[in-house]
């Protein structure tokens, strides 16, 4: 019997609004606990809710980004259930009418196909507290800052058939969703995470089998590691012939293992209403249309435009435009440089990006600009140094003061190339001299030796000299 994964991922979105979805208060995170909850997110009796606007604004423009249907009306509803992170009793979530239907997200699969993957509905919501079991014995305390925070929760098909596609869609909704800059991305915060629900059924069976929820993945590890652990337990319980059960699970990562927290509930449980406080909200076309003028360059395509702009393969056009600001800062250097976008391209994701990854800064804050990583190439371009030198200049650059240019600390420090030859010539000299049982034994047929003379030359010359020069030189010597 040979079991197909079947996954539909939940997605939670925070909105990076100033405000609540339905009252003023901030959205700022990391407040001290219970100091940005106003009687409105309380939902103390006698208030109302006012939706924000710009919750909105950016719900359609997820919408138009990934070509869904904008719903002309849509109606808030109250989804009942009790908590103590919810003290209204109700979440103020939109259900049989959502803002956004239909759409769908292009991923890129291991062999380098595409394949469309559905997204049923994403729709308007407000988060509940926070519960907090870590630093209270025998006690759960309750932080109700979060009540209230704009989410969009996306939600798609079960069009997801692996581990991997999964992961490969939730990168791309949380590079679209940041790239919006709709939302901060920043999962560790829990302003992106996701609910994995996962099925196993007999290939070729056109029924889907019963489904497992696991809820609130905060890392994309987590949801792969989530996913496969859940495969493999309900592969088990098939083959030894029982049924899996419909129910909410949660990921231990400690454990690295899914656990049951209750059993599901159906939409019937929650008693879903239309919300009497709200009216339905319309929209109409002119608003739309000006979201959409808005709309900035998307990840697809200013992928495929630095592919044919900048002549660079696809994995490095998908690595430079992973991120709006990367793609930036290259387009920076390119233009600042005046060319050469793959000697750009080669140093963003190679020495730079290590160098970033080093330091653990994101390059929104790098201390380097990308006018001085151009001053650099422009020595590397012109041979003034070479590829090794230029790494230390990077971190002169990095380490130094203020906006200094390349250019002053390759002559502060002496660090131009010699391309001298007599200046090589002579140093060869010096290490075939000094060096004559090496000598003798690269001449008897112990070729690897080069890479020997070649050091030795290079340290007299304090790495400084042209590398090709060097070879050839030396190589020319050698045989005489
Ligand atoms: P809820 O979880 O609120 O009951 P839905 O029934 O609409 O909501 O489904 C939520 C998610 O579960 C969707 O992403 C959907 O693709 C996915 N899903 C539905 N059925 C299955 C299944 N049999 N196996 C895996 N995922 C499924
Ligand atoms: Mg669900």
């Amino acid at each position: 019997m040979e079991l197909e994964t079947i996954i539909g991922l939940e997605i939670h979105a925070q909105l990076t609004t100033k405000t609540k979805i339905f009252s003023s208060t901030s959205n700022c995170y990391g407040a001290e606990p219970n100091t940005q909850a106003c009687v409105i997110d309380l939902g103390m009796p006698g208030v109302l809710p006012v939706l924000n606007q710009e919750t909105v604004r950016m719900a359609v423009m997820f919408g138009l980004a990934i070509n869904a249907e904008i719903a002309s009306r849509s109606v808030f509803a109250r989804k009942n259930y009790f908590y103590p992170d919810l003290p209204k009793g109700y979440q103020i979530s939109q259900y049989e009418l959502p803002l956004v239907r239909d759409g769908q997200m292009i991923i890129e699969l291991e062999d380098g196909s595409r394949k469309a993957i559905g997204i049923t509905r994403a729709h308007l919501e407000e988060d509940a507290g926070k519960s907090l079991h870590e630093d209270f014995q025998g006690l759960s305390g309750i932080d109700l800052n979060r009540a209230g925070t704009p989410l969009l929760e996306i939600v798609s098909e079960p069009d997801l058939r692996s581990s991997k596609e999964a992961i490969s869609y939730m990168r791309k909704i949380h590079q679209m969703v940041v790239y919006l800059a709709i939302c901060d991305g920043n999962m560790q915060n829990g302003s992106f995470r996701c609910d994995a629900n996962v099925s196993l059924r007999c290939a070729g069976d056109q029924r889907f089998g019963t489904r497992v929820e696991i809820k609130n993945l905060n890392s994309f590890r987590f949801v792969e590691r989530a996913i496969e652990f859940e495969v493999e337990r309900q592969t088990n319980i098939l083959k030894s012939g029982s049924r899996v059960i419909q129910e909410t699970r949660m990921y231990d990562a400690y454990k690295c293992e899914t656990r049951s927290m209750r059993s599901k509930e159906e939409a019937e449980d929650y008693r879903y209403f239309p919300d009497p406080d709200l009216l339905p909200l319309l929209l109409d076309e002119c608003f739309i249309s000006a979201v959409r003028a808005d709309l900035p360059e998307l990840p697809d395509a200013k992928k495929q435009r630095f592919m044919t702009q900048y002549s660079l393969s696809s994995y490095d056009a998908g690595m430079l435009t992973s991120s709006c600001a990367l793609g930036n800062y290259y387009e920076t250097v390119v233009a600042e440089l005046g060319g050469n976008p793959k000697l750009c391209a080669n140093w963003l994701m190679g020495d730079f990006s290590a160098f970033l990854n080093k330091e653990n800064r994101e390059i929104t804050d790098s201390p380097v600009t990308p006018y001085q990583i151009a001053s650099l190439l422009r020595r590397v371009q012109d041979q003034t140094i070479s590829g090794k030198i230029a790494k230390d200049v990077l971190e002169a650059l990095w380490f130094g003061e203020g906006n200094v240019e390349a250019d002053s600390i390759i002559e502060e420090r002496g660090l131009r190339q010699i391309i001298d030859t007599s200046a090589i010539g002579e140093a060869i000299e010096i290490v075939i001299e000094s060096n004559p049982e090496q000598l003798a034994q690269y001449r008897s047929g112990k070729g690897k030796l080069f890479g020997f003379f070649i050091g030795q030359v290079m340290k007299i010359l304090s790495g400084k000299a042209n590398p090709q020069q060097v070879n050839k030189l030396l190589e020319e010597k050698l045989k005489e």
